[in-house]
């Protein structure tokens, strides 16, 4: 049985939500042929859905190329950003379309297994995914020599995550894969040539790898027409707070704030926060600005606040977790993070100076250039835009505080 999921919010779009047989997209990605298929992606320029926005075509090239004759492809569905749930609609509710993205890219990078890394709060999903690769197997698209080509064996098969957000990244969830500590690893190397197992492994997140088989059958370059230059195509969005129509949207990189507010009934908005908790909060006087690689990055997640929102509280929430979820590595994101929480509580209780704020800040902007993985660089992020953004507000808590201008 099919879980149930967020069946009260919006779906809408017109690639990833448009209907696919499956079996199409893998019989597409043969009949091109691996170089085509690649080549179709290529020109696609479409960049991985996660959030770093690598382009997709690279990571698998570099795979492809790497001379092992063992490769793996991971499928990142470690879904851990605060606001983000696009990835979860389309494990519950269109499995096959990353199944077959899985495959693709096995074709085309010659791995022959496949990992689906499930975050561990998924795991409610598990019997039907298993239920899903199982009616794969059956009808051939999983197993050995499929499609009767001699080198073309491909399986997949899930390992859960346990909760940790950092897994997100994908050294870390390859760690976390080889059934060590999820910590993330220096790079380089970078997984396409020493991954799982120190093999060469493609890790692609649940959208990526979901897209694939749209790209290959409505053509690279027809993708590449939607969207803007830099952001190519369309993109799911998950978009929540305080709005009449929360849902998972499949929009063209490149709309305004201020027309995605209209369309899911935005009253009142005070502050959207682009890109989860690591992401920047903008304020209304930004809601001109475009959703795109050029202008507002984001893996996906949207969050909405209204006018009755403390910043402030939005901004301690946004600290706690990364104080929470820091794996303690590195020294800049372990203490980082805790002095960024302090100051906050510190600006609470108005027992601050202009002095300590500029510190923290300059802080938070050491630890953008000096942590070791995503999780340290970015979650200065809301510290930094919140405080930028909504100084006015945040800055009239005077308290006890003796706040200098
Ligand atoms: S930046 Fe944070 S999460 Fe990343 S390795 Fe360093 S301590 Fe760990």
């Amino acid at each position: 049985m099919e879980p149930n999921v967020i069946k009260k919010t919006v779906r809408e779009g017109s690639i990833l939500f448009s209907n696919l047989t499956p079996g199409d997209g893998i019989k597409k990605a043969i009949q091109l042929g691996r170089q085509l298929s690649l080549m179709e992606i290529k020109e696609s320029k479409m960049k991985g859905r996660g959030g770093a926005g690598f382009p997709v075509s690279t990571k698998l090239m570099l795979t492809a190329a790497a001379k092992d004759p063992v490769k793996y492809v991971v499928c990142n569905a470690d879904e851990g950003e605060p606001g983000t749930f696009k990835d979860r609609v389309l494990l519950a509710e269109y499995p096959h379309k990353f199944l077959e993205g899985m495959i693709i890219a096995g074709f085309i990078t010659g791995a022959k297994e496949g990992l689906i890394y499930l975050r561990g709060e998924y795991v409610y999903m598990l019997r039907h995914l298993n239920k899903i690769i199982n009616e794969f197997r059956e009808k051939k698209l999983l197993g050995e020599n499929l499609f009767g080509i001699e080198d073309f064996s491909f399986d997949v098969k899930i390992t859960l995550g346990a909760g940790a957000y950092v897994c997100g990244e994908e050294t870390a969830l390859i760690e976390s894969l080889e059934g060590h500590r999820g910590e993330p690893r220096n790079r380089p190397p970078y997984p396409v040539n020493t991954g799982f197992m120190e093999h060469p492994t493609a890790v692609n997140n649940v959208e990526t790898l979901a897209t694939l088989p749209h790209i290959l059958l409505i053509g690279g370059k027809a993708f590449s027409r939607y969207g803007t230059e830099q952001s190519t195509g369309s993109k799911l969005f998950s978009i929540s707070g305080d709005c009449k129509k929360p849902g998972v949207y499949e929009l063209e990189w490149g709309f305004t704030v201020k027309s995605m507010l209209e369309r899911v009934g935005a009253k009142d908005t005070k502050a959207v926060q682009i890109g989860g908790a690591s992401g920047v909060c903008i304020p209304e006087s930004q809601f001109d600005r475009r959703i795109a690689y050029e202008d507002l990055p984001t893996g996906g997640s949207i969050i909405i606040f209204n006018k009755s929102r403390s910043m402030l509280h939005v901004l301690k929430n946004f600290m706690e977790f990364f104080v929470e979820e820091s794996c303690g590595q590195c020294t800049p994101c372990r203490i980082g993070n805790m002095k960024l929480l302090e100051g906050v509580e510190k600006i609470e209780k108005g027992e601050y100076t202009f002095r300590y704020i500029n510190t923290l800040k300059d802080l938070a902007q050491t630890m953008k250039v000096s942590s070791k993985c995503g999780l340290g660089q970015s979650s200065p992020n809301p510290f930094l835009s919140i405080l930028e953004n909504f100084k006015d507000e945040i800055f009239s808590l005077k308290g006890n505080g003796v706040y200098h201008e």
